[in-house]
């Protein structure tokens, strides 16, 4: 397996040192990962040069000359979350390419290959704020959509899973009009950014191509691995992808001081076995994982667990009772899943 991890994310910081997206949390996750015993199985990579013409796959030229103006004013905040300095478009660049360049090797070598970027991108839309979000969420450029749309190139039918808290709002808008992108987005409701309702579903001509599941607070495993069987699996059989992007957010996991889901290692275990199955299968011909959020502990646990899989070191069991999420979410996504894909889904566990 093929890992990314550039010691140049650590200069895009808030020097106060009070802001949760620093670089002690991907450094931290990366040493979890040195000294577990999947090391031996890694290849470390750095990151590629930033090509600006693969920004303008995924930006406007107007916000790309914004962020790199506001760079150039050195570290200040842009927004109320989103802070900026002078080396932040130079990094974000390099990510970007890198992401895109990640899923052209994958599908070269059959191999995964796992991108651990800094500052995170999934909030980051075609012009900045996505799908009228307050903020930019952390994020400046969407490296996760830079691995679909390189997939994209390739001719490859691409899934995209984000399991981060908050919404991928950023990356549903830049492929909002795109039918080839199945954007399946698990998030918490009513939190920042406020979009990724269930009847948000693509654009025209796309209409169906985003699953949005938005999910009460304490929502956790037995719901999660529920939602893997009973739609993410029914949808995967249908849509039959060739690529696929994961927007890897730990914050979902259980105690992040951010959000309130409670999944644990068993649901990133899930997803990841999931995925490797169909590569082992040669169903998906490059899989690419971008790291998103994830602000405690749940971080360092839920990536390791997440590569453990992809590995094979875990071998997947559980004793969990699966359970449908509470509330209307269900019976919104099965009229969806029905109108859009011809899947039934139960309503019962
Ligand atoms: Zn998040």
């Amino acid at each position: 397996m093929n890992v990314v991890y550039d010691e140049i994310h650590k200069l895009h910081l808030d020097p106060s040192g009070r802001h949760p997206e620093n670089p002690r949390r991907v450094e931290e996750a990366f040493s979890v990962l040195k000294k577990s015993e999947v090391w031996s199985r890694i290849k470390v990579h750095g990151t590629f040069e930033g090509e600006f013409e693969k920004l303008k796959l995924i930006h406007s030229k107007s916000y790309i000359s914004f962020i790199e103006e506001e760079c150039g004013r050195g570290f200040h905040y842009i927004d109320s979350d989103t802070y900026v300095n002078e080396k932040t478009f130079y990094i974000a660049s390099r990510f970007i390419s890198t992401s895109y360049y990640a899923s052209i090797k994958s599908l070269e070598s059959s191999e995964p290959w796992l991108i651990m970027p800094r500052p995170p991108g999934h909030h980051a839309g075609r012009n900045g704020c996505a799908m009228g979000a307050p903020t930019l969420g952390f994020c400046i450029f969407n490296n996760s959509a830079a691995a679909a749309q390189a997939m994209l190139d390739s001719g490859l039918r691409t899934l995209i899973i984000d399991f981060d808290a908050h919404h991928g709002n950023g990356t549903q808008d830049i492929f909002w009009n795109e039918p080839r992108v199945l954007h399946i987005d698990l998030h918490q409701e009513g939190i920042y950014p406020g979009t990724g309702d269930v009847g948000d579903i693509g654009g025209i001509g796309a209409e169906g191509s985003k699953i949005n599941i938005p999910l009460p607070a304490f929502t956790g495993d037995p719901e999660y691995l529920w939602l893997l069987d009973n739609v993410i699996k029914p949808l995967i059989e249908v849509f039959k992808p060739e690529g696929v992007v994961v927007s890897a957010g730990f914050d979902s996991h259980v105690g992040d001081p951010l959000t309130m889901l409670h999944v644990t290692e068993y649901t990133y275990s899930a997803i990841a076995s999931t995925i490797m199955d169909l590569m082992n299968s040669g169903i998906v011909k490059s899989f690419v994982t971008i790291l998103e959020g994830g602000y405690g502990e749940g971080l360092n646990m839920g990536l390791k667990a997440y590569v453990e899989s992809i590995l094979g070191f875990r071998c997947f069991k559980y004793d969990l009772k699966l359970k449908p999420p509470r509330g209307v979410v269900v019976r919104e996504l099965s009229n969806v899943l029905r109108d859009y894909w011809g899947l039934s889904i139960s309503l019962t566990d």
